[in-house]
């Protein structure tokens, strides 16, 4: 499903005779994205960069054979990107390939704790209880209500401009109308990992293919 077209600019100024312009100030994957929808609709767009590479969060730094990510390591949604290539009349494979990992990633705690996070959500709670005790049915109700939550909320918040009249009167939107603390507003994810499984710990994940760029089978 594409974003909801941009109608508040003219594709064609009957003023000027102009096609208008549009400026947008940073090049992270939002930038960008928003310069290639608008770039597919016919606009000329200036992207300004105050760092010196595009990228935003999605930057990197290589040291020793070591590649970092600043950001994110999860590709999410990756079916946005293959959209935006898509708009452009390209081919997403003709630049680069990702495919879906049995082992997503890998959680560290400075105590030298390690939790490999399977794809499989009943292997993932295996997981837990091996590394962690907690039991798999605590897991999977946690999970289970990530997938409520997200469930609820992605139709509203993630996959479309937000609030908007349609947004507000879909099924999503009239049920958390109804109940707003639905969606456990003011509550923090650390906050909610705590209460859920007992267990007082921040993660820090480190995806495994790239966390060891020369020797990736080697990962800790
Ligand atoms: C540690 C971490 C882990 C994450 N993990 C994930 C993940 O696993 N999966 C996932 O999907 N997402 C993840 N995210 C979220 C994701 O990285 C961000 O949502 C996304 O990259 C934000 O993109 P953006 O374009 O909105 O902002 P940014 O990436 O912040 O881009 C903003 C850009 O604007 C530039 N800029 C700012 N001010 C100016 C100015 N005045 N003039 C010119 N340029 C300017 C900045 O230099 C920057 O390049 C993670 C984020 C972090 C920090």
């Amino acid at each position: 499903m594409g974003l909801p077209s941009p109608v508040f600019f003219p594709i064609f100024d009957s003023m000027t005779q102009q096609t208008p312009k549009v400026a947008i100030i940073g090049a992270g994957i939002g930038g960008l994205a928003t310069a290639i929808r608008l770039v597919a609709k016919g606009f000329v767009v200036d992207v300004f960069e105050k760092e010196s590479q595009p990228g935003g969060k999605l930057m990197e730094i290589r040291k020793d054979g070591f590649r970092f990510d600043l950001g994110p390591s999860l590709f999410t949604q990756p079916e946005r990107v293959e959209e935006l290539f898509t708009l452009m009349g390209e081919r997403t494979s003709d630049h680069f390939r990702y495919r879906r990992l049995t082992n997503i990633c890998r959680y560290f705690w400075p105590d030298g704790t390690r939790l490999n996070a399977d794809a499989d959500p009943d292997e993932f709670a295996y997981e837990v209880r091996r590394v962690l005790h907690i039991e798999p049915h605590k897991t999977s109700q946690y999970l289970n209500q990530a997938q409520r939550l997200y469930d609820l909320a992605a139709p509203l918040l993630l996959n479309r401009p937000f609030p908007t009249v349609e947004a507000l009167m879909s099924p999503a939107g009239q049920k958390i109308g109804r109940n707003p603390w639905i969606l456990d507003p003011f509550v923090t994810l650390h906050h909610r990992n705590q209460k859920s499984l007992l267990r007082p710990v921040r993660v820090r994940s480190s995806p495994i293919p790239s966390a060891r760029e020369q020797r990736p089978s080697a990962s800790p």
